[in-house]
């Protein structure tokens, strides 16, 4: 059956790295005969600009009936001053909400050879790979009741941490999952020392693992993990955290990687639809300049095949051409050393052609 791919490339950087990863798309389409419809369309800023909204409607319409979504990034101090509905930014969250995305991927790797951009020593960083599983529709970031109080003597504001048994269960099962597919190792990570919502992550997270003895669970609390992703992240394959400890540990480990513009995402509902976008912004510092690293949302192209799109050899394919790629030398400016570097829009044509060469 045809799958349905929306392509929405947003703002700054967002475009140039996008047309990268369509154009790898375009080629595996007539390479390996893949049934796909593919539809581009304006999102974030650029929309905003077009038709007086960040996510049009028909865009909302058009990302339900999608398998996967290619999100560029949205963003651009030009509509910084814009009320938050207006603002580009938004329209990733209401698609994150509406679409009911509630389980973020992370992964973070390090190729050995850019290992001199990592903040840590190389015997410490070398061989990075881990897989951070965040919860990214619950917790505190959208609990309720929430807010400040100004009329009261002292004013004070607050926030409601909530998860019940369901949200914690469907992402438990898919960094279980995920261990599964990887190293087999979990850690679980929440702050079961002081709070009662962590106790009750910890027991239904505890209690779940009987169903995956393949499986090693472990628990750490959330300092602790901060500190352990910096001293010794080799330690981990999956972590699964909350929304907020997630965002938090999925940021660490990401900087220790030191290069932002190779690291994917992946948000995912209940059946394995998916957003996939790059972990970094528009960067209007760099946009237009045409020297964007777009590795980043070609390797999100790879997620895509992989989890939405039933495509996981040729998801290796592109896996496999990426590591080659850095092997060879090849550098954008962002990992370069010199001034021998590729411009984003040559770099697709390279990995194409490390694919067709096997
Ligand atoms: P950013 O990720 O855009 O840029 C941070 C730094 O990383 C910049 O120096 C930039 O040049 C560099 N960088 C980013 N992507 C790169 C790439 N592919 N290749 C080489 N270098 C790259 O973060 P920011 O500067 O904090 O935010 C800029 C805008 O992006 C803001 O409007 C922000 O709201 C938005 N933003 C959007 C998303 C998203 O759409 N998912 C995420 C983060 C920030």
């Amino acid at each position: 059956m045809s799958k349905n791919i929306l392509i929405l490339p947003g703002d700054g950087v967002g475009q140039e790295v996008t047309a990268s990863a369509v154009e790898v798309l375009d080629f595996l389409i007539k390479e390996y005969g893949l049934d796909f419809s593919v539809k581009l369309m304006n999102v974030g800023g650029t929309a905003y600009n077009e038709c007086g909204s960040p996510l049009p409607k028909e865009v909302l319409n058009a990302a339900k009936e999608s398998d996967a979504i290619l999100f560029g990034a949205v963003g651009g101090t030009e509509w910084d001053n814009l009320d938050w509905e207006d603002r580009p930014e938004n329209a990733l969250l209401t698609l994150r909400k509406e679409l009911n995305l509630f389980a973020n991927l992370r992964p973070a790797f390090l190729f050995n050879e850019l290992s001199e951009a990592s903040p840590l020593k190389k015997e410490i960083i070398n061989n990075l790979d881990i897989l951070i599983v965040r919860e990214l529709t619950g917790g505190i970031y959208f609990g309720e009741p929430r807010g400040i109080v100004s009329d009261k003597e002292p004013n004070y504001a607050f926030n409601t941490m909530v998860y019940n048994e369901d949200e914690i269960r469907r992402i438990a099962k898919v960094a279980f999952e995920s261990a599964q597919k990887r190293d087999g190792k979990l850690c679980s990570v929440e702050k079961a020392n002081v709070l009662e919502v962590s106790k009750f992550w910890r027991s239904i997270v505890t209690e779940m693992a009987s169903e995956y003895p393949d499986v090693q669970l472990t628990h750490q609390l959330a300092d602790n993990a901060a500190m352990q992703l910096v001293l010794d992240p080799n330690q981990f394959d999956v972590i699964v955290a909350s929304n907020l400890f997630g965002d938090i540990l999925s940021d660490i480990a990401a900087t220790l990687t030191g290069s932002i513009g190779m690291l994917p995402s992946a948000s995912l509902d209940s059946s394995f639809k998916g957003m996939y976008e790059p972990c970094h912004g528009s960067a209007p510092d760099i946009a237009g300049q045409n020297i964007a690293n777009p590795l980043a949302m070609i390797s999100s192209l790879s997620m895509a095949l992989r989890y939405s799109l039933n495509q996981e050899s040729i998801s290796d394919k592109i896996d496999t051409a990426i590591k080659l790629f850095i092997q060879s030398g090849y550098r954008t400016k962002d990992i370069a050393v010199d001034e021998n570097y590729l411009k984003t829009s040559e770099v697709a044509q390279k990995i194409i052609d490390i694919i067709q060469n096997g």
